[in-house]
C-alpha cells in the first residue's frame, strides 16, 4: 500500500524520516518553514557527537542500529557524513567504568586509561580521573547529514519544500489534514511532526499526553587548535574534577574544537532572537584555560542551537492515529537520527513503537519515571 505522507520539519530527524519512508515506497512530501541550512533549530552546524557509550544498554543498543544506516546513507549519496575518530570520556571512576561495563557487555570495544596515558595520547585534553577510550565514536557532519538525508529521500521520489510553514495539523476521517501558513490545504494518509523547539505548537491544548518539553538556547563554542580535525569528541562528566552537573562535551571538527556545557542554557522561544550570552561564553573560556590546553583560547566563536528536552530525557517517537511525533531529543539525539527515521518509518505502517518512547508515558495512571 502507498501512503501518502507529510513530513513537518527539515531538521535531522524529519529528513531522516522522508528518507525512510521514501525508500519504502510511500509518497513523502516534506515542508520545511525556512531555506536549506538554516541555523535556527537544533541540526546545524559542523559537528555533533556520535558514540555508542552509553551507561544504559537500551541507548547503546540504538547506537549500534545507528551506525551502520549512517554509513549506508553516505553509500546511497556520496556525502561523507561521518568520522570515526573515537571518544574520550572522563570523570569520576564508577561513571567511567559504568560505560566501559556497557561497552564490553554489548561486545564493543574500549580501553580503560589512567591520566598519565590519556595525557600523554591527548596532549590537548588534561584528564585527571580515570579515562575510557572507545573507537566507534567520532563526529556527524550535523548540516551535511541533513543534506544527505534530503538528496536520498528525493532519490526515492520525496518532494522536499523550503519555505513553507505549516499552521496546523488536524485528523480527518482515517488521515490527516496540513495546512500552510498560506492557507494551502494537504491531505495525507499520515503525518509526521518532527518540529524540533516548535513542536508543542503543534500539541492541542490541554494535551496532557504529550510530555512537557524544555526548549533552552545552549551555547557551545568553536575554539581554533592546529589539529582541530584529528581530535577524537569528549565528554568530561560532572564530579570529580569538574563541579557535579551535567558536565561538558567536546569534538575536533572543520570549525576547530567546538566545546558546550550540556543542558544549562536559558528556556526560550524557539522564534528567539539568538543574542549572544557573555556569562556562558565566558564559562566555557574559564573551563577551556583549566581542561583545554591544547586550543587557542584568544577568540572563540559562540553559536546558538536549541535543545528540547523532557523531564526523563528519553525521546518521543510515537503515533497518534494518523499522526507520529519525534520529539524532545534532550540534547543528545543526533547520533540516532539515521535509525529515528527508520522507527518513524515503522510506526506509520502500523508497527508498535518502544515503549520508552511513548508519548502517554507522564499521562494520568503512569508514574514518570
Ligand atoms: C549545541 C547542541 C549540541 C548538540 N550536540 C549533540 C551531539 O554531540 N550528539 C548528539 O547526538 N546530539 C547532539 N545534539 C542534539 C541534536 O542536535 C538534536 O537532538 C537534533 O538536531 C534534533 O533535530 P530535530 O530534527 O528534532 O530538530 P530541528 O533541527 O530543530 O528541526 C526541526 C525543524 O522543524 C522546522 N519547523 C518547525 N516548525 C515548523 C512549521 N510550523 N512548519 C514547517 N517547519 C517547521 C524547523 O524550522 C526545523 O528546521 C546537540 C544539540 C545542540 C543544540
Amino acid at each position: 500500500m502507498i501512503r501518502r505522507v507529510v513530513v513537518v520539519g527539515g531538521g535531522v530527524m524529519g529528513s531522516s524520516a522522508a528518507w525512510h519512508l521514501a525508500a519504502r515506497g510511500d509518497e513523502v512530501v516534506l515542508l520545511e518553514q525556512f531555506a536549506p541550512g538554516h541555523d535556527r533549530g537544533s541540526s546545524h552546524g559542523s559537528s555533533r557527537i556520535f558514540r555508542l557509550a552509553y551507561a544504559d544498554p537500551f541507548y547503546l543498543g540504538l547506537a549500534v542500529r545507528a551506525l551502520p544506516l549512517w554509513q549506508r546513507l553516505e553509500e546511497e549519496t556520496g556525502i561523507g557524513v561521518l568520522a570515526l575518530t573515537g571518544a574520550v570520556d572522563h570523570g569520576p571512576a564508577r561513571t567511567v567504568s559504568a560505560l566501559e561495563e556497557a561497552l564490553r557487555a554489548a561486545g564493543r570495544p574500549a580501553e580503560a586509561l589512567s591520566p598519565a596515558e590519556a595525557g600523554e595520547r591527548w596532549p590537548g585534553l588534561r584528564v585527571d580521573t580515570a579515562a575510557l577510550f572507545h573507537p566507534e565514536a567520532g563526529r556527524l557532519h550535523a548540516d551535511r547529514a541533513v543534506t544527505a538525508f534530503q538528496t536520498a529521500a528525493r532519490k526515492h521520489g520525496a518532494r522536499i519544500r523550503h519555505g513553507v510553514k505549516v499552521a496546523r495539523v488536524t485528523a480527518r476521517g482515517s488521515g490527516a489534514e496540513v495546512v500552510t501558513a498560506e492557507e494551502e490545504v494537504l491531505t495525507a494518509d499520515a503525518v509526521v511532526v518532527a518540529a524540533g523547539g516548535w513542536t508543542p505548537r503543534f500539541a492541542a491544548p490541554g494535551d496532557r499526553e504529550l510530555p512537557a518539553m524544555r526548549v533552552t538556547a545552549e551555547q557551545p563554542a568553536h575554539f581554533a587548535a592546529a589539529d582541530a580535525l584529528g581530535w577524537p569528541s569528549f565528554i568530561h562528566h560532572g564530579g570529580a574534577g569538574l563541579p557535579e552537573g551535567p558536565g561538558v562535551y567536546g569534538l575536533g571538527s572543520a570549525d576547530g574544537v567546538k566545546a558546550g556545557f550540556h543542558g544549562v542554557g536559558p528556556v526560550v522561544d524557539p522564534d528567539r532572537d539568538r543574542v549572544i550570552n557573555a556569562e556562558m561564553l565566558r564559562d566555557l573560556l574559564e573551563y577551556a584555560e583549566r581542561w583545554l590546553p591544547g586550543v587557542d583560547r584568544t577568540n572563540p566563536v559562540p553559536k546558538t542551537c536549541l535543545y528540547t528536552t523532557t523531564p526523563d530525557h528519553d525521546f518521543v517517537i510515537d503515533r497518534s492515529g494518523p499522526c507520529t511525533v519525534l520529539a524532545g531529543f534532550s540534547g543528545h539525539g543526533f547520533k540516532f537520527a539515521s535509525v529515528i527515521g527508520e522507527l518513524a518509518a515503522d510506526l506509520v505502517a502500523g508497527r508498535p513503537g518502544a515503549e520508552r518512547f511513548a508519548r502517554t508515558r507522564f499521562g494520568e495512571g503512569r508514574a514518570a519515571r
